[in-house]
């Protein structure tokens, strides 16, 4: 397990700062997904249960299909309680950075986490952290955040706090960063780890179903109305594009979360690799990236769209119209287009 690629230094460290501090504020990124919440809320859980004060800031509301996992309820969202977030965590003794690591993935937030006095702990799977935190756990051969807080924890020995909640939590940040295990699912010990997480009760389908497979009757309009009208394919290039703008997302009543899993459609295609996602937002443009293999999309948002993530799965903004974002998108891949070794590509 990769309790042994944690050093134990760094564990001391985590352990020294948890055990000097009461009021303790987790924190995770903006339009926060199934791992940033998971792993906030199973954080969250264990801190309390050890007796301390600890509460979960995010920088705006989650997606709909997220806020029944347990204790959700109690997330204070940024936007709707400023003042409130701002005085915790001016006040906190710690500060836990869960699922990012660069302080403008929390927006608003990043200037009172920045300012803040205490301490600040990164516990995060992406490329390239920044150095903005005291103790850091960064690994981004972890196929999820929660995946690596189950060995933080572990590590921390607190494995006999990890209850049904909390690996229900945990659960969710591990499939729902992996594609549901359909992809980073080379690592062996994800399986060692939901066998763990079965064995402290948790009902795995029931997680599915509800984070996965429940839809509004005007979400999923809105999904098959992108599919069969706004799916750009450029089989030539191997990539595809699907656009949505205001109009069209008022039109099917659209809630966050809607369009989740829609960029992932058009990589059922044979022979398409590369598939994007724009969305307009009240100020920018979403954009929102998948590909296969060793195409790397994280690469196309940091140059293009000022954001990262992944290899195979990516996003960013654009501040202009949606028709400039296609078109800018498209032109790089002209210019560039994806290409996959041919070995590889038989496995596609
Ligand atoms: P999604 O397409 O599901 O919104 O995001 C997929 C992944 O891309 C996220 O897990 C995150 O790692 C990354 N990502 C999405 N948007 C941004 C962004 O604006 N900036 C950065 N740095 N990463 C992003
Ligand atoms: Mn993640």
């Amino acid at each position: 397990m990769i309790k042994k690629i944690i050093p134990q230094k760094k564990l001391n460290d985590f352990q020294q700062l948890l055990s000097q501090s009461h009021k303790i504020v987790i924190t995770t990124h903006l339009s926060p997904d199934g791992d940033a919440i998971g792993s906030s809320l199973a954080m969250e859980k264990v801190l309390n249960t050890l007796g301390k004060d600890a509460r979960i800031i995010i920088p705006d509301m989650m997606n709909h299909s997220l806020t029944w996992l347990p204790g959700a309820k109690e997330i204070i969202v940024y936007t709707r309680y400023e003042e409130f977030a701002e005085r915790l965590i001016s006040e906190a003794d710690l500060i836990i950075c869960l699922d990012f690591n660069s302080l403008k993935r929390i927006d608003r937030l990043s200037k009172f986490v920045g300012e803040a006095k205490a301490p600040k702990v990164m516990i995060d799977h992406h490329l390239d952290p920044e150095d903005f935190t005291a103790v850091q756990f960064s690994y981004p051969q972890m196929s999820s955040t929660c995946c690596l807080l189950f060995n933080v924890l572990c590590g921390l020995e607190l494995a006999e706090y990890i209850d049904r909640d909390v690996a229900t939590c945990i659960y969710a940040g591990m499939m729902t960063d992996t594609g549901n295990f359909t992809y980073n699912d080379s690592d062996p010990d994800i399986y060692v780890i939901i066998a763990e997480l079965v064995r402290r009760g948790i009902h795995k389908d029931e997680i599915y179903r509800r984070i996965v497979n429940v839809h509004s009757l005007s979400s999923l309009q809105l999904n098959g109305y992108a599919i069969s009208q706004k799916l750009e394919c450029m089989e030539d290039i191997h990539s595809a594009i699907i656009t949505l703008n205001k109009k069209e997302l008022k039109e099917y009543t659209y809630c966050k979360g809607d369009t989740e899993g829609l960029v992932n459609i058009p990589l059922s295609i044979p022979g398409i690799w590369v598939s994007a996602y724009l969305r307009e937002e009240a100020t920018y443009i979403k954009v929102s990236m998948r590909s296969l293999g060793d195409i790397a999309v994280n690469k196309i948002c940091e140059e293009l769209f000022g954001g990262g993530g992944h290899k195979n799965a990516a996003g960013g903004d654009f501040h202009g119209s949606i028709e400039e974002c296609a078109e800018l998108l498209k032109k790089k891949l002209r210019e560039d287009p994806p290409r996959m070794d041919p070995n590889l590509q038989k496995r596609f």
